[in-house]
This record gives C-alpha cells, structure tokens and sequence, in this order.
C-alpha cells in the first residue's frame, strides 16, 4: 500500500489509524454482525454512540452545559441561511465580517433575510488581509455579528476573537479543532466537518440555548435548531457513517493529547513551511503575515509559467493536490490536524528540488 500526501482542501486527509479502525470494524461493528453503515440510528449502539461522540467533543473544547451541540447534515453552506433564519429574532441586520470568499458568500445568502452590514472588507485588496478593528463599522443592534475563522480559499485566519458586544458567530469550517477556543465568547459556532474533523455529510453546530427563541416565518422544520436540540440532532436520519467518522478522529485527538497539542503541532508546520517560503526566492506568500492561516497555506510560483509543471512534477512526486482554488489562482497547501509533519518535510524537500532545478 503507497498512501500519498493529500493537500486538498477538502473533502481532506484523514488519520490512518482511522482509517484503519473503520477498516477492520467494517463489516462487524461492536459485535453486532452487521456494518454500521446498516445500523438504525433509534438503536442503543447508535444512541451510545451519539452520546460518547458528544462527550468527547464537550471534553475536547470545554463546551458549558448552556450550549448545544448538533450534528447536522447540509454542510457548512446550509448555516449561511440557518444562521439568519434562526439568530435574527425580532431584529432585521446583522454584521457581516469580509475576509475571504467564505464569508462573502455567507452575507449574500443571508440578504435574502435581512439587511446586512458589512463592518469591514477586505475585497478590495483581494481578500489578502484582515481590515484593522477600528475601522470597523459595528452596528450596537445588530442582531448578530458573523464571520469566518479560516478563510480556506484565500488563506486568511483571524488570530484573535472579533470583540464585539452582539452574539458572535462563526464559521470554523476549516479550522475547529486546530486551537484551543473560548466557547463562553461565542453564540454559534458551526464546522462542515469534511475539512478539519471527518467526512462530508455531517457539519457541527455549537449554539448558547438562549438563542434559540424564536426563528423567521417559513422556516423549514430541517433548518430550526430548536427542533434539532429538541430531538438530540435526531429529528430525521442523522448522517450516520459521518457521525462514526467524527466520533473516531475525536478519540485520536485526544489519543494525541486533545486540541493543545493539535495547536502546537499546527502551529509548528505552518511555520516550518512558511519559514520556508519566505526565505526562497521561487515562491511567495501574499497574505499579511499576522493573517497567515495555519491550515490552508496559499503560494506563488514567482514565474507563474511554471505552475504546470510543479503540479505535475509534484503529484508524480506523491504529494497531492496541491492546486489552489480557480477563484485565486496558484498553489494551496492544506495542512489540516490529519496532516503529519512529515508531510510538510516531503513538501518542502520537493519544492526545494523543484526550485533548484528550474530556478
Ligand atoms: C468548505 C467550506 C464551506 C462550505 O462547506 P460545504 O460543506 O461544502 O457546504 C463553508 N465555509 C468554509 C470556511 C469552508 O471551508
């Protein structure tokens, strides 16, 4: 078996011990002589199951009892509705952070309810920084104030929580579990989890339960977060297989030695490979530095005519995916929990190779 480096951005790279236990449980999960793909979610093993992953993920970010956790299917696009039909209440704005791609298409999905304050964009310079605070044009009634943590296009991750006074959302699609947060300064917080966490199909949601009073007429009962909290994210058939996933990659982190050790680790390989970066002269990072996401690193070629040709070279090498996305153009390396360092050690050999031959 020859398994390569995957860099894609997501759906991503996961553990192998993971993949390994899904292997060897497979076709009999916990003695029951069926897959758990067959398993009916009423079931005790499921309901067991569901608990224990919620545990644990409670355990791994220090998550109050005020809060909820739901396990959803949508993927992170479904919350840029759910987030306003559910959080607005009885006001008609809310705040909008720009920093990337992700956040812009969140505020255009939300104008089909309300009216949106965009605080602050970075657009304008190609989504390349995070605009200073002060600059900032809050709005004291907004009913909520939205932003993403990692841009995963662009690049861009905030590195300090937005102080705003209204309920602070966010979008960690791309970077829950990577660090170490503060639940009690958030009102929502929701992650697609094919990125970071599992597989696509089940996205994460974490909601202070005051929150949760009333939502907009019309509301399908599939987007009301009180009905989800209400059946325990059982209201329909829940994304089972995803749900085991996340359920796996939540006990190797905490194998690993929980979300602190996730964040040195992060932090290690987004500065060996950024370090790297900048000191050779064939390629280059545009994001402002104290902005640099640690999990999705975005780099130049400076002779774009070459881009071909490391692409190839690099997949023929077993590194993959390497290509950035078609909005922005050039490489992106996503270096997600899963990702070892190895992995950023066979990269920076290559691209110094690379440099070396073509430079
Ligand atoms: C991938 C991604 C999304 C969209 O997720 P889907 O599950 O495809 O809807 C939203 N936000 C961020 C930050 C992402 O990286």
């Amino acid at each position: 078996m020859s398994r390569v480096y995957n860099f894609g951005a997501g759906p991503a790279t996961l553990p192998l011990p993971v993949l390994e236990q899904i292997q060897s449980e497979l076709l009999d999960w916990h003695n029951l002589g069926l897959s758990i793909l067959e398993l009916g979610h009423r079931t005790k093993e499921f309901t067991e199951l569901a608990e224990k992953t919620e545990a644990d993920l409670r355990e791994l970010l220090t998550i109050p009892s005020n809060y909820k956790v739901l396990f959803l299917h949508g993927g992170g696009r479904s919350q840029f509705a759910m987030v306003p039909m559910n959080l607005l209440q009885d006001k008609t704005s809310a705040d909008y952070l720009e920093t990337g791609i992700w956040s812009n298409l969140a505020s255009i999905e939300a104008k089909r309810y309300c009216h949106v304050n965009v605080v602050a964009s970075s657009k304008d310079s190609g989504y390349r920084t995070v605009p200073a605070v002060e600059t900032w044009s809050l709005n004291p009634q907004a009913a909520y104030f939205y932003y993403c943590d990692n841009e995963t296009v662009n690049g861009v991750e905030l590195p300090f929580v937005p102080p705003v006074t209204v309920p602070l959302v966010t979008d960690m699609s791309s970077n829950f579990l990577s660090r170490e947060i503060d639940i009690n300064k958030f009102g929502l917080i929701f992650a697609g989890a094919q990125k970071n966490v599992a597989i696509a199909g089940v996205t994460i949601v974490i909601v202070r339960d005051d929150l949760l009073t009333s939502v907009l007429p019309q509301t399908p009962s599939m987007f009301t977060y009180k009905i989800h909290t209400d059946n325990n994210s059982m209201y329909n058939t829940p994304p089972i297989f995803a749900w085991y996933v996340a359920s796996l990659v939540f006990e190797w982190i905490k194998k690993q030695g929980g979300v602190k050790q996730m964040q040195e680790q992060n932090q290690k390989k987004a500065n060996k490979l950024y370090q790297f970066i900048d000191q050779c002269d064939f390629y280059y990072n545009f994001v402002e530095k104290k902005f640099r996401s640690r999990m999705n690193v975005v780099f130049n070629l400076k002779d774009e005519t070459l881009n071909d040709l490391f692409l190839q070279q690099s997949t023929e090498a077993e590194l993959a995916f390497l290509k950035g996305h078609k909005l922005v153009g050039a490489m992106r390396a996503s270096i997600y929990n899963a990702m070892p360092e190895s992995g950023i050690d066979a990269l920076i050999n290559f691209m110094t190779d690379f440099a070396k031959r073509y430079g």
